[in-house]
């Protein structure tokens, strides 16, 4: 764990040394915490959080006041096509997993990581309690762009055997659970559908100010730059890396016509931030660039090979699987907060991200 001054606040962020954990602790250490905030990141090896007893230690030790809570299972299209069922979290009902498993097996079942912390956090008393959403929880067949309205539940209160105030509720439930989400990530998405559920039942049954944000495709500094497990553009950066070291061809999987928003890690993390300490809504805010900034996965390609100079050929394996065609996400409601949050160019956070990566080669995770 490691945690910086002692004062009013203590931030307890969970998956500390991920993608966006290690971005938030930058943004921290570059100036923008706070006199009145202590902040600890949280390492795998302080507390496995799909064990429940070592959940609640971890929150009994650091005693948080606040927790940004990120540690999950998180992977690319391909890894969660392959383990649907170890994103959502089967296994281990009735009996807490146990170390010498995750070590055969090292899988996180996010519905018991999620579950552990929001209860650990209503147990010990922690005022707030930011999770990530994301969003593939939205269904597959959808209406474009996808918005915070698709979650708001306003479920009426009916009497037993009000039919029509039954109906009425059923219909007026939200959209994310009208339909399915994509099949390629239905556990993963399932799991996080459910802190959103949780949220509100610990909002309303107890009071607890719990919330989630709905980040689009996150990367930069730190990613998991794994090709078969990570997301398309540390996947991709990888590949071309390789790529320049043998003089062979670029292969991009699918299409490349899907498209996607991109949000650069440190963009996020200032705006965890904010959510944090402003943002007062138990409904989800999305966290994105604009629509207009969507790019396909050729684009998105392009942007790589040019950052990273690669001279050589792309090929287009269309074998592989493209994913959902698009998830297109509205930020007007985080405008209306922010209307002058200044996000990263696309291009300049990807060749910042290469960068790094070229620089960090030896020892990022891959
Ligand atoms: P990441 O880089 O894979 O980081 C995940 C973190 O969780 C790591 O620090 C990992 O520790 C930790 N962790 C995993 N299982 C754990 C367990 N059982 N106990 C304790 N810690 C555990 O993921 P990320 O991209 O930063 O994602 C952060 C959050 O954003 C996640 O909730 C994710 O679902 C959400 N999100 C991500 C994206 C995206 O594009 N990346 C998009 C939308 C939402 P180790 O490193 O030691 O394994
Ligand atoms: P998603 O946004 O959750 O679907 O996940 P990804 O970040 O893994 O993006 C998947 C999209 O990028 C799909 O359309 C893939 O076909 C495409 N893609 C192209 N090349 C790669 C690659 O090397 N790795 C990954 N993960 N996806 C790739």
């Amino acid at each position: 764990m490691e945690g910086a001054g002692l004062v009013g606040k203590h931030i307890l962020v969970t998956g500390g040394t991920g993608l966006a954990g290690r971005a938030i602790e930058k943004v921290v250490a570059d100036g923008e915490g706070q006199l009145d905030e202590e902040w600890i990141f949280m390492f795998f090896r302080d507390a496995d959080m799909m064990s429940t007893t070592e959940t609640k230690a971890l929150f009994e030790l650091c005693k948080p006041t606040h927790v940004i809570h990120l540690a999950a299972m998180v992977g690319g299209l391909f890894r969660n096509i392959c383990y649907n069922l170890d994103f959502w979290g089967a296994g281990f009902w009735g009996s807490p997993p146990c170390r010498s498993e995750k070590s055969l097996h090292p899988q996180r079942r996010n519905i018991l990581i999620n579950d552990n912390v929001l209860h650990s956090a209503y147990e010990t008393g922690v005022q707030k309690v930011v999770s990530c959403l994301s969003t593939c929880i939205f269904p597959d067949k959808m209406t474009y762009p996808i918005d915070e309205s698709m979650v708001s539940i306003s479920v009426p209160r009916h009497l037993p055997g009000d039919i029509p105030a039954l109906l009425n509720s059923l219909l007026s439930y939200p959209q994310i659970h009208n339909g399915p989400p994509h099949s390629s990530n239905f556990g993963y998405s399932y799991a996080k559908r459910m802190i959103d559920i949780q949220n509100r039942g610990y909002f309303e049954q107890h009071g607890c100010r719990f919330t989630t944000v709905i980040p689009t495709n996150v990367f930069g500094p730190h990613d998991n730059f794994n090709i078969e497990d990570g997301h398309v553009l540390p996947g991709l950066i990888h590949k071309v890396y390789l790529a320049k070291q043998t003089g062979s061809a670029l292969t991009v999987w699918g299409t490349s016509k899907p498209r996607r928003q991109f949000i650069y890690s440190l963009d996020l993390a200032r705006l965890f931030l904010w959510v944090l300490r402003e943002y007062d809504e138990v409904e989800p805010i999305i966290l994105s660039v604009g629509e207009e900034d969507e790019v396909s996965i050729r684009e998105a390609a392009e942007a790589i090979v040019e950052a990273m100079d690669f001279r050589g050929e792309l090929v287009f394996d269309t074998t592989k699987a493209d994913g959902p065609f698009k998830k297109t996400a509205s930020n007007a409601k985080l405008r209306r907060y922010l209307p002058s949050f200044q996000f990263t160019p696309f291009r300049q956070a990807v060749k910042e991200t290469c960068a790094w990566f070229n620089t960090n080669y030896a020892n990022a995770r891959k």
